[in-house]
């Protein structure tokens, strides 16, 4: 007898209609459709509705969304975005951050997103504060959505003194991964340099903001190259925007992005804000200011997408759905044959589930049963129409309700 069981539904990459049944919080059954359908607690008749495995956010700032309402002035370009955000850190509260960071997990929790991988600030500004509000969230969230936090130095680590140390405090509170930012501070080797020492020192996995820029000469991400593989850190690894790349020559672009799928770098592309930012000094011919995603995939680099920013200086859009950032990228990458489609599925739960280590994910027997019902029939659809989510399952148990209402807590 299984607790849920799902009759008649569509998953990726299999042709014809599964049941899938759950048991104790695992997938234990899954098996064409017939006419007998196993004994079950509850039966959800999806009559061919798309089921997928919970969506995964690889990379959000939670601790500096929704700041639209605080701001007295837009920014315009990255080095504004950087000033404004942090002239508003100083007004931060922890109850603030604490707000801000609920609305954005509610949100995400209802649309169907099962992990998350969230950038936390830490800087003499704002101290400690956002470490410990997100660590705190992740515990009290931990059975509707799994949190990674990354101990993010976006003012620097030698532009400010004691980040250092509080970057290694963050660790010893229970941050799950070391964060870097070599292009906002003095010496980007050596910011890569100390990353990589207190990533090992810890035994955790490195996430960078690299190469953010439309200058085809910003190329931290060859040293990064280089420290993975000579510390043998291949598959730990993590690197957002690498939009500087996407202004390289062809053959050279090409071969650097064989050398990341080498060292098995996962490029995460942040088309929302790149799109936003990167490109406005051209007068003509203006640069769409993206990683070149498809280049990458050729050479076979695991790229995924994320949200990064919500409603704040860097981008001031933004939902939290992925699959808004899914339709964006097909749009300017793109990408949108069937096959490319499936892709950016992909690219939204299993990709983005071995860029962040995520054991027991996807459909198949064993694995835990984090699920996404959506109201159609197709896969393609899903990206297409982004439609309602009918429900969200965390461990075999049910989250939210249709019409997104969340439902536990
Ligand atoms: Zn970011």
């Amino acid at each position: 007898m299984f607790d849920l069981l799902f009759h008649k539904v569509t998953i990726p990459h299999c042709e014809h209609f599964v049941d899938v049944g759950v048991h104790n919080g695992q997938i234990t059954y899954l098996s064409s459709t017939s006419k007998i359908i196993p004994d079950a607690m509850n039966v959800i008749e999806a009559d061919g509705r798309v089921l997928l495995p919970g969506l995964i956010e690889p990379h959000i700032h939670l601790d500096k969304a929704y700041l639209l309402g605080q701001m007295d002035r837009d920014a315009t370009n990255l080095k504004e975005a950087i000033h404004y955000t942090g002239e508003l850190k100083k007004s931060f509260t922890s109850e603030d951050i604490r707000q801000r960071s609920i609305k954005v997990l509610e949100n995400c929790i209802s649309y169907g997103v099962s992990s998350l991988r969230c950038h936390v600030e830490v800087d003499p500004i704002v101290g400690l504060k956002g470490m410990e509000v997100l660590l705190e969230l992740k515990e009290r969230y931990k059975d509707v959505i799994d949190l990674q936090v990354v101990v993010f130095p976006q003012e620097g680590i030698f532009l400010q003194n004691h980040t250092a140390e509080l970057m290694e405090e963050s660790l010893l509170m229970g941050a799950d991964i070391v964060g870097g930012i070599p292009y906002n501070d003095i010496d980007p080797i050596k910011h890569i340099d100390f990353v990589f020492n207190l990533a090992e020192k810890f035994d955790k996995p490195l996430d960078f903001h690299v190469d953010f820029s439309d200058n085809p000469r910003d190329l931290t991400i060859l040293e990064i190259i280089k420290r993975t593989l000579q510390d043998n850190l291949d598959g730990r690894v993590s690197v957002g925007h690498l939009t500087s790349l996407g202004s390289v020559l062809h053959d050279d672009a090409r071969r650097i992005a064989s050398e990341i799928a080498r060292a098995d770098i996962h490029v995460m592309t942040l088309p929302a804000t790149d799109l936003y930012l990167n490109g406005r000094e051209d007068k003509e011919r203006v640069r769409r200011g993206l990683t070149p995603v498809k280049l990458l995939l050729e050479e076979g680099v695991n790229v995924i997408f994320g949200t990064n920013n919500i409603q704040n200086p860097f981008t001031p859009f933004g939902t939290g759905d992925p699959l808004d950032t899914a339709l964006l990228l097909a749009q300017v990458a793109q990408m949108g044959t069937l096959k490319e489609t499936e892709k950016l599925i992909d690219m939204a739960t299993i990709h983005a589930a071995r860029a962040l280590g995520i054991q027991s994910y996807g459909i198949a027997i064993d694995n835990q049963a984090d699920l996404v019902l959506f109201n159609t029939n197709s896969i393609r659809n899903v990206l297409l129409e982004r439609p309602e989510r009918l429900g969200v399952w965390k461990k075999g148990k049910k989250i939210t309700n249709a019409h997104r209402s969340y439902i536990v807590l």
